[in-house]
């Protein structure tokens, strides 16, 4: 076992196992900066909807995005697809297939690892862990059946610590 990945994965669980959603305004000054420095556009409604998702504690889906941005002006769905498709281009978010909901990435992925989403069926929060070591084993399986993964994402479906809380 390679305690420095696993010591890296533990990192990340115990910075996000907190519920604690604080620090928004980090994620959104984190975005702007990482758009920036990449020559993205962060156009106000790529902006709107990325401080939707980062102040919201939970994933969001496609419509409820719509939904809360449609209480400001007239806005389509299309428009937040789009949004959506570029923060994730951009590696601002992540999209839960499992659910089809999307969230605020809080760290910044290496290119050797995967990332491990666990979605609480009961409350609808998402933790994500990153490892090398689930990344070597993913691939080393694919390279069995000569399979090559383009993008290496794992969703776990399960109940967080905080729903398991007896009361
Ligand atoms: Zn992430
Ligand atoms: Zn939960």
């Amino acid at each position: 076992m390679d305690t420095a990945k696993d010591a890296n994965a533990r990192s990340h669980a115990a910075a996000r196992n907190s519920h604690d959603h604080a620090g928004m305004g980090d994620l959104v000054a984190h975005a702007v900066g990482h758009c920036r420095e990449r020559g993205l556009q962060f156009t106000p409604l790529r902006r709107r909807v990325f401080e939707e998702l980062a102040g919201s504690g939970t994933a969001l889906g496609a419509y409820d995005l719509v939904e809360r941005l449609g209480r400001e002006r007239r806005i389509s769905p299309i428009s937040v697809y789009r949004a959506l498709d570029f923060l994730i281009e951009a590696g601002l978010i992540h999209r839960i297939a499992l659910r089809n909901t999307y969230l605020p990435c809080h760290h910044a992925h290496g290119p050797g690892e995967t990332t491990v989403f666990l979605v609480c069926a009961t409350c609808g929060n998402v933790d994500e862990i990153a490892s090398k070591a689930v990344a070597q084993d993913l691939d080393g399986m694919a390279a069995t059946v000569d399979f090559k993964p383009h993008s290496r994402a794992v969703e776990l479906e399960g109940e967080c610590a905080a729903c398991r809380e007896p009361g």
